[in-house]
């Protein structure tokens, strides 16, 4: 079976254009106002810490195993979500200044610093080009889910809507 033919729960990921037609990824004119999250969950399983973690009641999820969808009106862009996520299936978006945003969780090492240069990669774990890691917080005692919280800066903003991962060149 070819990649074409599997759907997002064999390939592991949604592509986007089923995120489109979910309605999961912000619109420009709201990433231009301010930071916000995105879920792109794939699995409906029991599952709703992202919904308990959330201090103003932005996700929203019908059920325990329903996937659940970020009220962008309510949402802060606090990261608390991206966090607790046990599937790393939560990221935030932001068009700044003529740039692209995006905050993802992190596990690996080497650890994330602040003006690191490092490559892109999408959904697919293919590279898309270069950004630069402008703020990684790392999330540890107490926490369910110990790890980073990294966001990158890239120059074409439309790679926002693409960019779900990254990897730090080894020095
Ligand atoms: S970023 Fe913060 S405010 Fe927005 S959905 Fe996640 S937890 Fe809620
Ligand atoms: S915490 Fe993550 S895996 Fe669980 S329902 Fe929320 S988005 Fe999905």
């Amino acid at each position: 079976m070819s990649m074409e033919e599997l759907n997002a729960l064999q390939r592991g990921y949604h592509r986007k254009d089923e995120l489109e037609e979910l309605g999961v990824l912000p619109p420009e004119e709201t990433v231009k106002e301010k930071r916000v999250a995105l879920i792109e969950c794939v699995e409906e399983i029991p599952c709703n810490p992202c919904a308990f973690v959330c201090r103003l009641d932005a996700i929203e999820k019908e059920g325990l195993c329903t996937l659940g969808k970020v009220d962008w009106e309510k949402c802060s862009g606090c990261t608390l979500c991206v966090a607790v996520c046990p599937g790393l299936s939560i990221f935030l978006q932001q068009i700044k200044d003529g740039k692209g945003y995006v905050t993802m969780p992190y596990e690996v090492l080497p650890a994330p610093k602040v003006g690191m240069t490092v490559q892109l990669k999408d959904r697919s774990g293919k590279t898309v080009g270069e950004g630069k890691i402008v703020n990684p917080t790392y999330q540890a005692k107490g926490d369910a889910y110990p790890r980073w919280v990294v966001t990158v800066e890239m120059d074409d903003p439309a790679l926002s809507y693409e960019v779900r991962a990254i990897k730090i060149p080894e020095e």
